[in-house]
């Protein structure tokens, strides 16, 4: 016998077509030995009480095997039925017993607690998930929000609240345009905003993502106040940029001051020594030298402060790179031609990527007396210009494109970090590293294709 666990609501017992059918069934079934028995009890010789025992007897079996088939076959799918119509509506707690029978039906009442046993489990661990998910939304500082299709807003975590300064139940339904969020719908899907909202004003770092949730388009959008950080960045960037600075010109005026010292002295005396010329010309020449070291210094880093987007035509690499290994005057660069291929590229940055690399290469090698090779090649949706050298190689790669950082007497400290922009305004990377495959330096301009 099939019953429902004690725990769950049982379900009411509805005679349903198929009960019907089944009875009917069972009474034809029964019909012909029902009618031979009558008639042999209408011919035979049989007393009335005779007759009326048989046929008392005849109907209670009929009415026990309909009973039987009602308990042991409808009764069993009608519970099953009943079961998974629980499953539909999320109640995964019934359990079908008294299937112990290795029959079909014991085969499907098992499969049908195994279900039901999958089913919890998987809700139990999609409860937690979501309970998790909860928490994790209202713990980050980052706020989060969700727009419908018409631009409402359907979701805001707790820094989206603070954010807007409102409950979330204020808030829910309203057109980003009336939160003071239309603009970060629009534009770029990513990037540095400036947002004065009820509850903060100041930069946020926006990252907008589409999604779809029944079958119709949502927005998701993550603001993080970066402000701060920001700030801090820009402070250290500043403190970096006041030291540099600040050596440079001691550098420079240190030794202009003390020369104009020693000039005031020497061309005080009186009467003046007789190599008074030469030694004159010769600290102006110094100084000279200083104020054009400086000179190029701010150059250079104006230049970096001043590079414009590149604007971006699409041409082959070859005729770039044969044009920047011929301009080296100092040394002899091998280019090892790579296969045809076209990028799309501010011609004229490229070619001033290139050439600092070159020089760089050239210089290197020129220590150690080793030689200098550019080459190209396919690197799936990149091409891969490679600028190799045979110098010394790289002692520290930390501090390559931190602006300023020179090894060089003579050296600025800015064409790497010129380079990199260059490159990262292109889409592109620029990585310089020591060489697998022997003594020396390979500089590596990824840049995207087409
Ligand atoms: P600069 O050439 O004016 O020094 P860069 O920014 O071009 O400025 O280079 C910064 C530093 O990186 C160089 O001073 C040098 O120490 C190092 N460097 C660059 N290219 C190479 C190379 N091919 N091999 C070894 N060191 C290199």
């Amino acid at each position: 016998m099939l019953t429902l666990d004690t725990n769950v609501r049982r379900r009411r017992w509805r005679q349903t077509p198929v009960h019907r059918r089944a009875m009917w069934m069972t009474l034809w079934a029964a019909l012909p030995a029902l009618l031979t028995m009558a008639g042999l009890l209408w011919v035979g010789d049989f007393s009335p009480r005779v007759g009326w025992t048989f046929g008392t007897l005849a109907v209670l079996f009929l009415l026990g095997g309909i009973a039987a088939v009602r308990s042991t076959v409808m009764r069993p799918l009608q519970t099953l039925a009943n079961v998974l119509a629980a499953v539909r509506e999320g109640d995964f707690s019934i359990r079908v017993r008294g299937s112990a029978d290795d029959d079909s039906l014991g085969a499907v009442i098992r499969e049908v607690n195994t279900l039901g046993e999958t089913l919890r489990t998987q809700r139990l661990g999609a409860h937690e998930a979501e309970a998790l998910l909860d928490k994790v939304m209202d713990e980050i500082p980052v706020a989060v929000f969700a727009f419908d299709e018409d631009c409402h807003l359907a979701l805001v975590n707790r820094s989206g609240e603070l954010l807007l300064a409102r409950p979330e139940k204020v808030l829910l339904g309203h057109s980003a345009a009336e939160l003071g969020l239309g603009e970060c719908l629009t534009g770029e899907p990513e990037q540095i905003a400036e947002l004065d909202l009820p509850g903060a004003k100041g930069r946020f770092k926006m990252h907008r993502e589409p999604f779809r949730e029944g079958g119709k388009r949502h927005e998701l959008l993550v603001l993080a106040d970066v402000s701060a950080p920001l700030r801090e960045e820009e402070r250290q960037a500043w403190r970096r940029i006041v030291r540099v600075l600040g050596h440079e010109i001691n550098n420079s005026l240190a030794p202009i001051r003390s020369l104009a010292g020693s000039l005031r002295n020497l061309i005080s005396r009186d009467p003046l020594d007789a190599d008074w010329r030469e030694d004159v010309t010769s600290g102006l020449d110094v100084i000279a030298s200083r104020s054009d070291s400086l000179n190029r210094f701010m150059a250079a880093y104006a230049s970096l402060a001043r590079l414009p987007a590149p604007t971006k035509v699409v041409q082959p690499i070859a005729p770039l790179v044969r044009r920047a290994a011929g301009l080296e005057q100092r040394a002899n660069v091998k280019v090892t031609p790579g296969p045809d291929l076209e990028v799309a590229m501010d011609g004229d940055q490229i070619e001033q990527v290139l050439i600092n690399l070159i020089k760089n290469a050239v210089e290197a090698a020129g220590e150690t007396g080793g030689g200098v090779e550019v080459t190209w090649a396919d690197a799936d949706a990149r091409i891969e210009v490679c600028v190799c050298d045979e110098g010394p190689g790289i002692g520290t790669t930390s501090n390559l494109f931190v602006p300023f950082f020179t090894t060089k007497p003579k050296g600025s400290g800015i064409g790497l970090v010129l380079c990199r922009q260059i490159a990262e305004a292109h889409g592109g990377t620029l990585t310089l590293e020591n060489r697998a495959s022997g003594p020396g330096a390979v500089a590596r301009l990824q840049l995207p294709k087409g």
